[in-house]
């Protein structure tokens, strides 16, 4: 799989070709793609080493929900309001860690592993139902993430001809 300063390199020139990949994946909706997506996941994650990487921590804010600030609040053993107006502030609606780069991400890991946001334990949501309805969070991870690269990757591979006819006849942008 890629290393990260690869990985910034290669997302740069296929950025544009994932978004074509997106509108091609809308309009057709394949047929056991999250099955496809799901067994690569489990694939490539056993070659991975997320404490070793930790570039979602560094890249992608995560949200919180209430149980997720009660949570993190308990562990510190502060009240809900302290921890909220310390570490939270409201974006579209959604209440997210202030800083990008996770203040909680140390040297060896993330430092609140087992209190850790939802959002964090279910990033990259490639082992859910309903990848074709993500892709637009999904696209930005391809540039992250060195599995929803991959997979992205093999995808275009594995639907290689109709994304052809795709490009061709539907996408000006080629
Ligand atoms: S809380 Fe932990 S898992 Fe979530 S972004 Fe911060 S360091 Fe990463
Ligand atoms: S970016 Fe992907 S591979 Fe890296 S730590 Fe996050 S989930 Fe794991």
């Amino acid at each position: 799989m890629l290393g990260l300063a690869e990985l910034e390199k290669k997302y740069k020139k296929v950025e544009d070709e994932n978004w074509a990949f997106r509108g091609f994946l809308k309009s057709l909706e394949p047929e056991g793609l999250d099955k496809f997506v799901n067994d690569m996941h489990i694939e490539l994650f056993k070659n991975i080493d997320c404490i070793k990487c930790s570039n979602c921590c560094k890249k992608i804010v995560p949200t919180l929900n209430a149980k997720d600030i009660r949570r993190l609040a308990k562990h510190f053993n502060i009240s809900f309001d302290d921890f909220a107006s310390q570490n939270v502030e409201k974006s579209d609606g959604e209440w997210i860690l202030k800083e990008k780069s996770c203040k909680f991400l140390t040297e060896s890991g993330c430092s609140v592993y087992d209190v850790r946001p939802e959002s964090c334990r279910e990033y990259p949501y490639t082992d859910k139902k309903g990848f074709v309805h993500r892709l637009i969070g999904l696209i930005e991870y391809s540039g992250v993430c060195p599995v929803v690269y991959e997979i992205f990757e093999r995808l275009k591979r594995i639907y290689r001809i109709e994304f052809e006819d795709y490009k061709k006849f539907e996408w000006d942008l080629f």
